[in-house]
């Protein structure tokens, strides 16, 4: 059906309209939600970045140089060059930022202003030919995202030569073998990677996000919420490390891997040729999970509302080997900054045990007026099984307390007063106390009416903040929401894209996750 929504005022429409009968399939299938999605997706709000597009396609047309930072580094042989990448990387030196901080391209000349472009219509006055329309190429990405596919070039050809119906509703038309140069064609593999290039160069993509986000909290798709929840997760990167060794400031020899030091110029001479030496993969770095398992990869930190699981935000970390307890706070500052009514909402963050730290949660309190909440980080403390009260066999690091018949003890609150947690015998089904029937009472509680009741000076868990504890009740209720952020992980990770990178840099990694939290929003609203 033709939609005249998206036909703009002054465009001809079509006299002909031929109907293809795989669209129409696809068009009221409700499997193919990708299809009608891309159909009516409304383009007058994109026309923005739309005009800014081609104004940075002819920006870059014009120079195709990147701005190096002002350092003379041309006779710098590779062994210096690596170290001083080494100490530049974000867990080396204490003054880079966490977070990746791309600066966008922004010195171009706006040329082209939004009322000149719509689906279809292409700027004339960039010189040459007529470029491929911002619209049909938006799609073609976002597209591969709602169908579960990297949004990325290779995959996206893929969809645009073997899919006519996929070309057709992005705005493309199929080429045959002997059209000639049309703009309204699919464009080659070589144009999707310069479009991705340049809407990843000049901050385009993180601009197409942030505003999807403001609509869906505009349209009131995404609710109020008085919590944040966090986490990091780590992408495969597409690159391979070697292992270095340093000296650290107490003379000490120090190894740390990092990926390979390379030039991406095409000299014959990479040795003396006038281009800094870079790292053929920045951002990426090992991150220790669990069990000792080392992962080689990027690591993205992400932000959502845990009632509705929606992530508002997922950023590149500067440097993968960075602690995950590090990134939440200037996380959370930039995601303010950026959706200031979002901060209106919030009075607690949700982490896990990496932000189990005093300190941090005294700077949420006392810098951003919020509460921050970690599940407990034991850190090296151990189950107790000495000293305990009469008939106690164990207290672990986490609070619970487990008698010598194997019952766990209810948590019931503190007495101040004497500085001790309560803790009482649980009651069966019938709500009469474990302790009644038990073999063991006649040694642990002759006389106790209600079951046992035991007293646990603060003392002795004294690593637990004793108005705050992880038994009680309401931590664990609040607690609960948490994992929350690991749904919205899986939805942008495996939903919408794939952990394993097929590119380098922590440019196209925020790229990357840019273009599936677009998917994410658009989704959301369809
Ligand atoms: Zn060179």
């Amino acid at each position: 059906m033709l939609n005249l929504n998206f036909v703009a005022a002054h465009q001809q429409i079509p006299l002909i309209h031929v109907v293809h009968e795989d669209d129409q399939l696809l068009a009221n299938s409700p499997e193919a939600e990708w299809y009608s999605i891309l159909q009516n997706l409304p383009w007058k709000e994109h026309r923005k970045i739309g005009a800014d597009y081609y104004n940075a396609l002819y920006h870059f047309n014009k120079t195709r140089t990147k701005n190096q930072k002002n350092r003379d580094l041309s006779k710098e042989p590779k062994e210096t060059a690596t170290q001083r990448l080494l100490f530049d990387r974000a867990t080396m030196d204490e003054s880079a930022p966490v977070l990746l901080e791309e600066e966008p391209i922004t010195d171009i000349l706006p040329m082209v202003t939004p009322e000149m472009i719509a689906p279809g219509i292409t700027p004339d006055r960039l010189g040459g030919k007529k470029p491929k329309c911002f619209f049909a190429l938006f799609k073609s990405f976002i597209g591969a995202s709602l169908m579960g596919l990297d949004p990325i070039p290779d995959k996206v050809d893929l969809l645009l030569t073997s899919n006519p119906s996929y070309a057709r509703v992005c705005g493309f038309i199929p080429k045959g073998d002997n059209d000639q140069y049309s703009f309204k064609h699919v464009p080659d593999l070589r144009k999707l990677e310069q479009f991705d290039q340049i809407m990843t160069d000049y901050g385009l993509w993180d601009r197409l996000k942030i505003q999807q986000v403001i609509e869906n909290i505009k349209q009131g798709i995404i609710k109020e919420e008085k919590e944040l929840v966090g986490d990091t997760t780590h992408y495969h990167a597409f690159s391979s490390f070697e292992t270095l060794t340093y000296i650290d400031e107490n003379g000490k020899e120090q190894r740390k891997s990092q990926s390979k030091t390379t030039k991406n110029c095409r000299c014959q001479d990479k040795d003396n040729c006038r281009h800094p030496w870079q790292l053929a993969d920045d951002g990426a770095g090992t991150i220790v999970k669990a069990h000792n398992k080392y992962i080689w990869g990027h690591k993205a930190s992400i932000l959502g509302l845990p009632m509705q699981g929606i992530p508002l935000d997922a950023i590149a970390v500067a440097d993968a080997a960075t602690h995950d307890g590090e990134t939440l706070y200037p996380h959370v500052v930039r995601l303010f900054a950026q959706y200031p009514q979002v901060r209106a909402w919030i009075e607690k963050v949700l982490y896990d045990s990496a932000c189990d730290s005093q300190p941090l949660k005294d700077k949420f309190r006392d810098q951003l007026g919020l509460e921050l909440k970690a599940s407990l980080n034991p850190r090296r403390k151990k189950t107790v099984t000495e000293n305990l009260p009469k008939g106690m066999k164990k207290l672990t690091a986490y609070g619970n307390l487990v008698c010598n018949a194997d019952f766990e003890m209810d948590y019931n609150g503190v007495r101040n007063e004497t500085e001790r947690f309560i803790y009482r015998a649980p009651v069966d089904t019938n709500r009469i106390s474990v302790c009644d029937s038990c073999e063991q009472k006649p040694v642990c509680c002759p006389t106790a009416e209600q079951g046992r009741a035991v007293q646990v000076p603060f003392d002795m868990l004294a690593h637990i903040d004793s108005q705050d504890p992880p038994m009680a009740k309401r931590f664990k209720a609040t607690m609960k929401r948490r994992p929350a952020v690991e749904r919205m992980i899986k939805r942008l990770k495996c939903d919408l894209g794939d952990d394993r990178l097929k590119k380098r840099s922590n440019a196209s990694f925020q790229a990357y996750l840019d273009k599936t939290m677009t998917a994410f929003h658009i989704l959301l609203r369809s």
